[in-house]
């Protein structure tokens, strides 16, 4: 699932191409907005908030969309439009200016409401981890108030927006933390450790199209922990595990896959027994069930 750093780096390359324009083309392919043409509007900026993306027109309506799972904007020179991506059984708008035109893909959310009402979009969540000017101390003050785990709350994005199961699992590793300690129980000092943490990584792969947290960028390099189920520590060389982010069972619909050593960070989750767990596109009727988790909402 595409997190902050991603919404952040679709937002600069949407604003770059798109601002100060005038869209000539608008083909919204969603049921509450399909009426809408956009045409003769121009855009005034894109900016990310959490996992959210605004796009400003100076008519005073922002589009709203949030990438959810699969979703993406790619953008392409106008002149180099094909019929064959705009007939995308996936697309789900097109806003085009003379020189570029964005193509939005899968996307799990569009609206488009008055700029002044976006708050009713996205009022709802915490400060931005990629916004320099949040201050992480006001994200401390949040997450210890949270009254689950340290993993839930780092998902919440109404504690503080842009964090996903990526650096969320990464930043844990990194930091010795058990996922499932109570995030009221951790000090000031470790929490303000772990969501420094994740900010850091995150700004450092705001340049990158793929995401690191070792600095590797080779296949099945680029993580600690993430995505290695059943593959040895990249610390200690035990296995990798996976279990669900609230510490009751393994991942599943309700909950988001939490990926953890259990030797560099504490013992095992709450829920699990230490059966041998098996690698991620093995067989899942042995192993573990695997996360295809689909969110319920959008945060
Ligand atoms: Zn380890």
């Amino acid at each position: 699932m595409p997190e902050g750093d991603t919404v952040w780096r679709t937002a600069h390359r949407l604003d770059t191409a798109l601002r100060g324009a005038e869209l000539t083309r608008s083909d919204l392919r969603w049921p509450s907005v399909a009426e809408l043409d956009l045409r003769g509007a121009s855009t005034v900026g894109v900016v990310p908030r959490g996992k959210h993306l605004l796009h400003r027109l100076d008519t005073g309506l922002t589009i709203h969309s949030h990438l959810r799972m699969e979703g993406q904007w790619r953008v392409v020179a106008t002149p180099e439009l094909t019929a064959r991506s705009l007939a995308d059984s996936m697309l789900r708008a097109a806003l085009g200016t003379m020189a570029w035109t964005a193509l939005g893909l899968r996307l799990g959310m569009l609206d488009v409401v008055p700029t002044a009402a976006e708050h009713t979009l996205v009022g709802h969540l915490g400060p931005d981890v990629l916004d320099p000017a949040a201050e992480t101390a006001d994200m401390v003050a949040a997450v210890e108030r949270a009254p689950g785990t340290i993993a839930e709350a780092l998902l919440d994005q109404r504690l503080l927006a842009g964090i996903g199961t990526f650096y969320a699992c990464e930043s844990l590793f990194l930091t010795g933390t058990h996922p499932w300690s109570a995030a009221a129980r951790l000090d000031r000092e470790a929490l303000g450790g772990i969501i420094e943490r994740a900010r850091t990584l995150m700004r450092a792969n705001l340049p990158h199209a793929v995401q690191s947290t070792t600095g590797l960028r080779a296949p099945g390099q680029r993580s600690y922990v993430h995505g290695r189920l059943a593959l040895p520590c990249r610390r200690c060389g035990e296995p990798v595990r996976v279990s669900g982010s609230s510490g009751s069972g393994p991942p599943s619909t309700q909950e988001r896959a939490i990926f953890y050593c259990p030797t560099c960070q504490g013992g095992l989750a709450p829920a699990d027994r230490g059966e041998p767990q098996r690698p991620l596109g093995s067989s899942p009727r042995r192993g573990v069930r695997q996360p295809t988790r689909t969110p319920r909402t959008s945060h």
